[in-house]
């Protein structure tokens, strides 16, 4: 059986002053000792978050596929590591959006994150157009047989499926529409890693909200949340939290 994970994803948002949100998150987290709860914040902030509680996963958002090397601008695994991090998001739609990255890219950052110690987020989905074409399925089925590393499993890996058009929308996938994918993301993962997909989670995100949560998480093979928005504030991530406990 597998722990559920909720996780925060709180993109080019935040400061140092609003890590005081994370003071009531994690006591949330605390009172909900069944339940793992992870915040990936901008990496400047992941230092002073580590640093101001402990006892939270801390992440960053993305790294670097090298170690270290010249990459100007660029941040390694090591380098978020060092500071407090224990986990990473790789291959976020926006990042294949905005930044261009690839299946092959995600596949390669997730390997470079593992190589130093880190979990990794890897992030799937489809875009509007490739649903209303009725190549939803096809497309995740691809993302996660190019991005997903041989040697994942479910100490260390962690799949999310986000649909693109359900990212900040306030839209989400009917509670059937996400069954289906995250049955479909097992069966690609059991194919490429045999039983040790059983024990890979796999979060839903995209617009989950306090509100619908706790119906999405009820939902066969999901395995928690990635939160954007509704991470933003203890107001607004609490009652998630409480929702997967
Ligand atoms: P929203 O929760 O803001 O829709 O964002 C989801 C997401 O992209 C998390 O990585």
């Amino acid at each position: 059986t597998r722990r559920k994970l909720v996780a925060g994803n709180w993109k080019m948002n935040g400061s140092l002053a609003a890590l005081g949100e994370l003071d009531a998150i994690a006591a949330a987290a605390d009172a909900a000792p069944g339940v793992d709860v992870a915040v990936a914040v901008p990496a400047t902030l992941i230092g002073p978050a580590a640093a101001r509680v402990p006892g939270l996963a801390i992440g960053a958002e993305d790294v670097h596929e090298r170690d270290a090397g010249a990459h100007t601008g660029c941040i390694s695994a090591a380098m978020v590591a060092e500071v407090g991090a224990s986990f990473t998001i790789v291959g976020h739609s926006e990042r294949r959006a905005d930044q261009g990255e690839t299946s092959q890219d995600a596949w390669a950052k997730a390997a470079a994150a593992h190589r130093q110690g880190l979990s990794v987020i890897l992030c799937c989905g489809e875009t509007e157009a490739e649903r209303n074409a009725g190549r939803a399925e096809r497309v995740v089925q691809a993302q996660i047989e190019k991005s997903v590393p041989d040697n994942a499993d479910g100490s260390w890996f962690t799949l999310a499926y986000e649909p693109r058009w359900a990212i900040g929308t306030g839209r989400t996938p009917t509670l059937e529409e996400i069954g289906s994918i995250h049955a479909i993301a097992r069966a690609k993962l059991r194919m490429l890693i045999g039983d040790a997909a059983d024990g890979v989670r796999i979060l839903y995100g995209g617009s989950v909200t306090g509100e619908n949560a706790a119906t999405i998480l009820a939902v066969d093979d999901v395995d928690g949340a990635l939160v954007g928005g509704a991470s933003l504030t203890a107001a607004k991530f609490v009652p998630i939290i409480e929702a997967a406990a």
